[in-house]
């Protein structure tokens, strides 16, 4: 049940926060960390903070892109301290976790991003998600450290897998979701065509490809209708020619 499960950290800047990550991750049964383009890693302080995690950070994948942390994932999570001004679907972290955990179960790959620690996670980066979770904070100060905030989420996985554990609850059974890859080849195919039919102006793109982006989230495609869009979209372009 944990184990299609991963967390990813983007950009973090701090290699405390690294090895506190790995531990967190360790004591709530999780193993698979990834790394975008962390700063300043391998560090002795990210060993040091891992304390007994050291293998979740001996076998965390280290990539450069968001993109490659991302490809085979087909379940997005961002995690935010603020809402941001375009709306995405939400869920509590609780809610997170729990469909994470049947998700998972049934083999599918999730993955829960989180940003770095002074920026947050791009307006790009969330509208790649399928959902946004917000840890519910005072609203005075609402931004935890990026550790803590990975032991609440982690904390909640952990929690729910327990409940779902106890209570043998058969597999549910999810349609096969395409991955980030296949969405990003779609969402990249739309754009070109846009442009291609003069439906978007390349100079003044307003808010089409978030729409899009929000639109293709909530869908859930699967990879069959990927290919359904995308020869429709083939066709459009032959037309046209
Ligand atoms: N100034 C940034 C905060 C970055 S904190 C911002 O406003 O987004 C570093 C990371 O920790 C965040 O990107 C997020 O992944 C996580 N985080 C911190 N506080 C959080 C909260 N209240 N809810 C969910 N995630 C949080």
């Amino acid at each position: 049940m944990l184990n299609h499960i991963r967390i990813i950290l983007c950009q973090p800047t701090h290699p405390g926060n690294i090895g506190a990550t790995a531990r967190a991750m360790k004591n709530m049964g999780l193993s698979r960390l990834t790394l975008v383009a962390p700063e300043n890693y391998p560090h002795a302080e990210a060993t040091s903070r891992a304390s007994g995690a050291d293998d979740i950070l001996a076998n965390a994948k280290v990539v450069n892109t968001f993109e490659e942390a991302i490809s085979d994932c087909q379940w997005l999570l961002g995690t935010s301290a603020r809402s941001r001004e375009f709306p995405w679907p939400q869920l509590t972290p609780k809610e997170a976790a729990d469909k994470a955990i049947s998700l998972s179960a049934s083999g599918q790959e999730v993955g829960f991003i989180f940003g770095q620690e002074r920026a947050g996670l791009t307006n790009e980066q969330l509208q790649r998600c399928d959902f946004h979770l917000c840890i519910p904070t005072h609203p005075g100060y609402s931004s935890l450290n990026l550790a803590a905030a990975v032991q609440v989420i982690t904390y909640e996985i952990y929690q729910s897998f327990l409940a779902n554990n106890e209570m043998e609850l058969p597999v549910t059974q999810f349609a096969e979701k395409a991955t980030m890859e296949e969405v990003t080849g779609l969402l990249a195919h739309f754009e070109t065509t846009a442009i291609q039919v003069g439906f978007m102006d390349p100079h003044h793109r307003k808010k089409l490809m978030p729409r899009l982006k929000r639109l293709f989230s909530k869908a859930q495609l699967e990879q069959d209708e990927i290919n359904i869009l995308r020869g429709f979209l083939k066709q459009v372009t032959r037309i046209q020619s």
